[in-house]
């Protein structure tokens, strides 16, 4: 089959290679839809993942496709699957007390087992969803939506809250999507990107405030990931506010908060890991049309156009999908 295979910072190459037998509870996926995710962006240049990244391997940890063998009896040729990347080892401290993202052995498809940036995957069964009513770009956006149904969870969230949303990419846009099932209306974003500010308005984001604006919020969810986009968030907090840092910095930021303001403030603050327990829920929601997410599909790209994209953003870019 092709694949391509990361080898190290900046270095991938689509090739062709052999699948490995199915071992017993193993399902073989036709890959039908495989999203780029800002991880798979920070691992390419270097960085680390969700767990660590053992090279080589096949990234690409957002797919969905078709089950075309399987030695499994949950599932049957022809299964439109789901597939949650995140493989916890059940004997941890922390998968034994219910905290199963935080994991001491995690593995992760896409990380470091092989992913869905190739033509098949194979996936253990506990790891895969049965879908039916959606599209398979749709279902790409399942662990995406997964990994915010986590965070926002941590929240205690009244629609009569005002909101702020930092960084209107997908993560964020995914964010709003959920905020508007909370019934929550009061919904501010700060973006710089003006294909992104149009977006986010047209499904409900009421303005787009200015960084120096004395405005405060209830809530703030920053999704971007920059010092200057964290420290915002902290300062653009109300009294008494919840703040959730959302985004996926890069392990050298440090910032600067006023701990005594924050003192003042009584915040709340919440950092959030992956998508335990989330994933069957967001294809809920998804298959229900609770949420919708097709906006976000701005781009779909073949395995070969896949490292161009990793090394920069299109224009009017929101979520990639690469059809392999
Ligand atoms: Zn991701
Ligand atoms: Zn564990």
């Amino acid at each position: 089959m092709k694949a391509a295979v990361f080898y190290g910072q900046k270095n991938l190459k689509v090739e062709e290679i052999d699948l490995p037998p199915l071992k017993q509870g193993e399902i073989l996926v036709k890959v039908k839809a495989c999203g780029i995710c800002g991880t798979d962006v920070h691992i390419f240049s270097g960085e680390e993942g969700s767990a660590k990244v053992t090279h080589p391997v096949i990234l690409g940890h957002e797919f969905c496709g078709e089950v075309v063998e399987t030695k499994s009896s949950l599932f049957k040729i022809g299964d439109k699957v789901s597939i949650d990347p995140n493989i916890y080892c059940g004997v941890c401290k922390f998968c034994r007390s219910g905290k199963i993202q935080l994991c001491e052995n995690l593995l992760a498809l896409g990380v470091n087992l092989n992913g869905g940036f190739a033509e098949y995957a194979v996936v253990p069964e506990k790891q895969a969803i049965v879908f039916e009513d959606i599209s398979f770009e749709e279902a790409a956006l399942a662990e995406p939506l997964a990994c915010c149904l986590h965070g926002i969870e941590k929240l205690e969230i009244k629609a009569t809250d005002k909101v702020l949303i930092i960084g209107l990419g997908p993560i964020g846009l995914i964010m709003l999507e959920i905020l508007k099932l909370y019934g929550v209306y009061n919904l501010y974003g700060y973006e710089i990107d003006d294909f992104r500010k149009e977006v986010a308005k047209g499904q409900g984001i009421k303005d787009i405030i200015e960084e120096s604006t004395d405005e405060r919020f209830d809530i703030v969810i920053e999704c971007a990931g920059t010092k200057e986009s964290i420290e915002m968030a902290f300062e653009k907090l109300e009294k008494g506010g919840q703040l959730l840092v959302f985004s996926v910095p890069s392990p050298k930021t440090n910032v600067l908060i006023n701990p005594f303001e924050m003192f003042k403030k009584e915040a709340k603050v919440y950092w959030s890991f992956v998508n335990p327990f989330t994933q069957k829920l967001a294809i809920e929601l998804l298959e229900s049309k609770k949420i919708n997410l097709k906006h976000l599909i701005t781009h779909k790209i073949s395995l070969k156009e896949l490292s161009q994209a990793l090394n920069k953003r299109y224009e009017k870019q929101l979520k990639v999908i690469v059809q392999p």
